[in-house]
C-alpha cells in the first residue's frame, strides 16, 4: 500500500487555475504528496487580473480544517490568501494547535496589483500568523508592507529578513525576485544564512510563482526534508516551472507544473 505524506493548503481559489489553491494542488501532485485544501476565499480571476473576490465564512474555514486534521492528519501546512483580519486570526488560532511545520506565504497583492489581503489585516499577520510559521516566504512588496523595510539591492535582503524575524517565524525566506539581475533569495533563521541564486528566465508568464514555491517547500517538509533542504529543492522546482511558464488568455500566463 502506498503511503503519501499529506499536505494542506489554506488559501484562496483562482478560477483561472494559475495561482492559489489550484497552483498549490498541482505542485503537490507533481511532487508526490497528497494535497488537501481549506478554501478561504473565491476569486473570479484570469490572466489579466482579479475581477471579484468573496471570503468564505470563518465557520466554513474552521470546519474544513477540522475535517481534514481530525481524520486524515497533516504532515505540513501552507497558507496563502487569507483576505481579512477575521480569517487571518481564525487560521492563526487553528495553526497554533498543530505540530506540523507551517509555511506562511503572506500574500498581499497580486502581480496585477489586485489586493488579496485587507490592509486592516496586516497587524494580525504580524502578531498572530507569523509567530506560527516554520518558514515565512514574503516577496519584497510584502516585506515592505509588513515591516516598512524597502529593499533595493541584495544587501538589503538581510535587513528585511531581520525585521521579519522579529515577528517570530522560525525561518524567513525573503524572495528577491523583483530585483534586477539573478533571482536571489535569502533564507535565514537569524543564525544560519543560505543564499539561493537562480538565473533569471526572460519569461513574463509567472502567474502563481509564490504559491508554487511555498507549496513546494511544504511538500519537501512533509517528506522529511529539513528547512534549508526543502527550500533549496523548492527553488529548483519553481525555477523550472517559471522557465516553462506559458501564455494563456490575453495577459500573464501561469507557471507550468508539468514539465
Ligand atoms: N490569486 C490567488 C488566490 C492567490 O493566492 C495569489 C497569490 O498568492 C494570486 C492570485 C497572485 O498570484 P500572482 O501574484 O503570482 O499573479
Amino acid at each position: 500500500m502506498r503511503i503519501l505524506p499529506c499536505v494542506l493548503t489554506v488559501a484562496g481559489s483562482d478560477s483561472g487555475g494559475g495561482a492559489g489553491i489550484q497552483a498549490d494542488l498541482k505542485t503537490m501532485l507533481a511532487l508526490g504528496v497528497h494535497g488537501m485544501s481549506v478554501l478561504t476565499a473565491v476569486t473570479a480571476q484570469n490572466s489579466v487580473g482579479v475581477q471579484g473576490a468573496w471570503d468564505l465564512p470563518v465557520e466554513a474555514v474552521r470546519a474544513q480544517y477540522r475535517s481534514v486534521v481530525d481524520d486524515i492528519g497533516v504532515q505540513a501546512v501552507k497558507t496563502g490568501m487569507l483576505s481579512s483580519a477575521e480569517l487571518v486570526e481564525a487560521v492563526a488560532e487553528l495553526l497554533a494547535g498543530t505540530d506540523a511545520p507551517v509555511v506562511v506565504d503572506p500574500v498581499g497583492v497580486s502581480k496585477h496589483g489586485d489586493p488579496l489581503l485587507a490592509t486592516s489585516a496586516l497587524e494580525s499577520v504580524r502578531t498572530k500568523l507569523l509567530p506560527t510559521a516554520t518558514v515565512a516566504t514574503p516577496n519584497l512588496d510584502e516585506v515592505a508592507q509588513l515591516t516598512g523595510v524597502r529593499v533595493e539591492s541584495e544587501a538589503g535582503l538581510r535587513r528585511a529578513a531581520g525585521a521579519l524575524l522579529e515577528f517570530g517565524p522560525r525561518w524567513v525566506l525573503v524572495k528577491g525576485g523583483h530585483l534586477p539581475g539573478d533571482a536571489v533569495d535569502l533564507l535565514t533563521d537569524g543564525t544560519e544564512e543560505h543564499w539561493l541564486r537562480a538565473p533569471r528566465h526572460d519569461n513574463r508568464h509567472t502567474h502563481g510563482t509564490g504559491c508554487t514555491l511555498a507549496s513546494a517547500i511544504a511538500s519537501g517538509l512533509a517528506k522529511g526534508l529539513d528547512v534549508p533542504q526543502a527550500v533549496s529543492a523548492a527553488k529548483e522546482y519553481v525555477t523550472e516551472a517559471i522557465a516553462a511558464g506559458f501564455a494563456l488568455g490575453a495577459g500573464i500566463g501561469p507557471v507550468d507544473h508539468g514539465w
